[in-house]
């Protein structure tokens, strides 16, 4: 398939690489591959681009038909001309969480600056392209394509570009400055700072349950309520057993005289429908009933307080557990299909005939069915039934 990408090519006389965008008439460029010399085209609608001499003895595919390392390559060396050669470039970045768009623009090199080329990071980990100030890190970018995708990186700043991208925009002459997007599925600056006040905020909650049950000598009035917030029981406890260590930092386990145990987990809203599948397991294998308790409730007492207010998110002898291992966090994936029109549903391999039949379709980026709200509605009971349940969709906090 002639992917129509302009890749670079060698200047004859420098030996350097040049990217058609910068390629001019007079100079003579030879192929990066096979050495063999270019022709450089100026087409009415295509930015311009190099193509071999027709050679049919021995064509040449580096231009017309490029293999996705190719484009990879061709992508590295690209983005380090663009920098050595000063192109302002930015780099803009959608958070997971909040939408929000930052920008971080590229520095313009200086005379300490080195771009490198599949540098090579103390832990044996190369890196595409990195931006060295001073053999410092500044940046690091890795390129992708469709094949090759979200890696991870240990340095920070480091940025995720697609090699189409790069060669692309730099090649289009009606760009006056780069912009490309990371790739990256991170949260913004801004989220990450209350990430991190949450994260405090329920260490110091759970320290002042802690102190609270001990006060008490573990005598403690609860009110529990359930999913709706009714209350649906209360009296005292006696706490034999507090316990933050069990297999979830900072969350709470309880155990009262009776031997049932109970698993406080601290949310920073107690309106939030999101839990840990890992709990809801650890919960349901080993028998114990699940609460949770608001952290800002606690934060804002001042004292011991005479009454705690619990509200049950599982209760290991009623839930269905399977309905609420399927419900899937919002943030852990993107959705590629509107979920104003279309519906998950949790469908065992089995059964996957049947969802097909009724017009299912396959996306592969979450592995799961879905089908168009509108069909779900006309057939819920039978699709409840017969062949899986729909996922709910929670915001996780
Ligand atoms: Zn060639
Ligand atoms: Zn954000």
């Amino acid at each position: 398939m002639n992917d129509n990408i302009p890749l670079g090519a060698i200047n004859k006389l420098t030996g350097q690489y040049v990217y058609p965008a910068i390629a001019n008439k007079k100079d003579k460029y030879t192929c990066v591959d096979c050495n063999k010399d270019l022709i450089l085209c100026h087409g009415e609608i295509r930015n311009p681009y190099f193509r071999h001499k027709t050679d049919s003895n021995h064509p040449c595919n580096h231009y017309n038909n490029p293999s996705e390392n190719t484009i990879i390559k061709d992508a590295k060396i690209l983005l380090k001309t663009l920098l050595d050669n000063k192109i302002p470039i930015t780099l803009n970045r959608k958070c997971i969480s909040c939408d929000l768009e930052e920008e971080y623009n590229i520095p313009e090199v200086s005379e300490g600056t080195l771009i490198k080329i599949d540098f090579e990071l103390e832990n044996n980990k190369k890196v595409d392209v990195s931006y060295l100030e001073e053999d410092s890190i500044v940046c690091i970018f890795e390129i992708s394509n469709t094949v090759k995708n979200k890696k991870t990186c240990i340095i920070e700043p480091w940025f995720e570009i697609n090699a189409r991208d790069i060669i692309n925009k730099a090649n289009d002459a009606s760009l006056l400055f780069l912009e490309f997007d990371c790739l990256r599925l991170e949260k913004c600056k801004n989220c990450k700072k209350t990430e991190d006040k949450l994260k405090k905020n329920k260490i110091l909650a759970s320290k002042k349950l802690i102190k609270w049950f001990n006060e008490t000598k573990g005598i403690f009035p609860f009110r529990f309520r359930n999913y709706t917030g009714a209350f649906i029981e209360s009296g005292e406890r006696l706490l034999k057993n507090i316990n933050n260590k069990i297999c979830f930092s900072c969350d709470i386990v309880l155990t009262d005289k009776e031997y049932i145990t109970y698993i406080i987990e601290l949310k920073y809203d107690n309106n939030s429908n999101y839990y840990s599948k890992d709990i809801i397991k650890y919960c349901y294998e080993n028998h114990y009933s699940l609460y949770t308790i608001d952290i800002d409730w606690i934060l804002k007492q001042p004292n011991c307080p005479t009454k705690i207010v619990c509200k049950r998110v599982f209760d290991y002898n009623y839930d269905n557990i399977d309905k609420l291992l399927n419900r899937k966090k919002k943030s852990e994936m993107s959705i590629l299909n509107d979920l104003d029109y279309n519906v998950y549903l949790a469908v065992d391999y089995s059964k996957k005939d049947l969802i097909k039949e009724i017009g299912g379709k396959w996306d592969d980026i979450n592995k799961l069915w879905y089908i168009k709200k509108n069909i779900y509605k006309k057939r819920k009971d039978y699709i409840n039934k017969e062949i899986g349940e729909e996922i709910e969709w929670i915001n996780d906090i």
